[in-house]
């Protein structure tokens, strides 16, 4: 049967490095597809040069929203109209989301990690220890706290950086942080809840990298989760789920924020379940 063209599309995109098949984009395509909405979701290459004139584009072009991947996250800060108060504390913006003719700056990493980690635990009360400080560290870092995690251990390779992310979430939270250098198999506390890799160990093409920890303290109740998407069954995840622990794929996070970027954008629900399904099709799982 013919199907009536519509030439009124509402566009949104993702600013960052292309691949041949953005899992980004088959995500949000799927679940605009699933709601129905005449909505197309573009992926852009943009050089850190073009970045204004980009955004500018987006303006011109009346585009409803936007995604923004490294090295864009926090350069677009400058050519936003605002951003909000989370992606202040981070320093970092992934997604736009236009407001009348504003364009305004958010950041959803860290809300679809503790809405991803929400489907196990609460974070509020928890005692947690995150590997990692870079952008994604900071994003989920500044979320867990503002969620009332009781405590945040950061653990990371180089000094600078980590002790940087532990200064920003003193400041800026109630929540008592502390730094411990990485230097070796990581030995976890008994009462530790939740466990965290915010590093890019274990990213394509690194798949087969050990995860430097001492598998010996990690104990059935502690819930461990990764954040990598590509592959989502890391060396970590893998260790963790032959000790019994109840685990997170970085999957889990990819969709929530692109659920919480969907429900800015649009002011609909998408399902989760459709948007995850697209995403295992993308890597090649099931
Ligand atoms: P950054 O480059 O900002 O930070 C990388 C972090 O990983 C740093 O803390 C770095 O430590 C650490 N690291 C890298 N390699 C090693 C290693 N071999 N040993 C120890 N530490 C290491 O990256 P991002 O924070 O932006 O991204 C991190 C990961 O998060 C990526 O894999 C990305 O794909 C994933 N991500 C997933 C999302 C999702 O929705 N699932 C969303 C956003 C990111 P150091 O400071 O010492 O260099």
């Amino acid at each position: 049967m013919s199907k009536p063209l519509n030439f009124k599309q509402e566009l949104t995109c993702v600013f960052g490095q292309p691949i041949a098949e953005n899992p980004s984009q088959c995500m949000m395509e799927a679940a605009y597809n699933d709601c129905g909405l005449e909505w197309r979701y573009l992926t852009i290459e943009v050089a850190p040069e073009n970045l204004e004139q980009a955004v500018g584009g987006l303006r011109a072009m009346g585009f409803r929203g936007a995604n923004l991947t490294i090295p864009h996250k926090v350069a677009v800060i400058q050519y936003l109209d605002g951003i909000s108060d989370a992606a202040a504390m981070m320093g970092a913006v992934n997604c736009i989301v236009r407001k009348g003719d504003q364009l305004l700056g958010e950041n959803t990493d860290g809300k679809g990690f503790v809405q991803s980690l929400k489907e196990l635990t609460d974070p509020a009360g928890k005692k947690i220890v995150m590997f990692g400080a870079g952008g994604a560290a900071r994003a989920i870092g500044v979320e867990t706290a503002l969620s009332g995690a009781a405590e945040i251990t950061i653990v990371n390779r180089s000094v600078e950086r980590g002790e940087a992310l532990v200064q920003l979430l003193s400041e800026k939270t109630d929540v008592p942080v502390s730094f411990t250098l990485w230097d070796g198999d990581y030995i976890l506390a008994e009462d530790v809840d939740v466990v965290i890799n915010a590093t890019s160990i274990g990213l394509y093409p690194d798949v087969d990298a050990i995860f430097p920890l001492d598998f010996s303290s990690l104990k059935s109740n502690m819930i461990v989760s990764d954040v990598i998407p590509n592959p989502p069954e890391t060396h970590l995840l893998r260790e963790a789920a032959r000790i019994g622990c109840p685990t997170l794929d970085g999957l889990g996070m990819l969709v929530n924020q692109g659920v919480i970027g969907f429900q800015l954008w649009t002011g609909v629900d998408p399902d989760p379940k459709v948007m995850r399904a697209a995403l295992e099709d993308v890597f090649g799982i099931k």
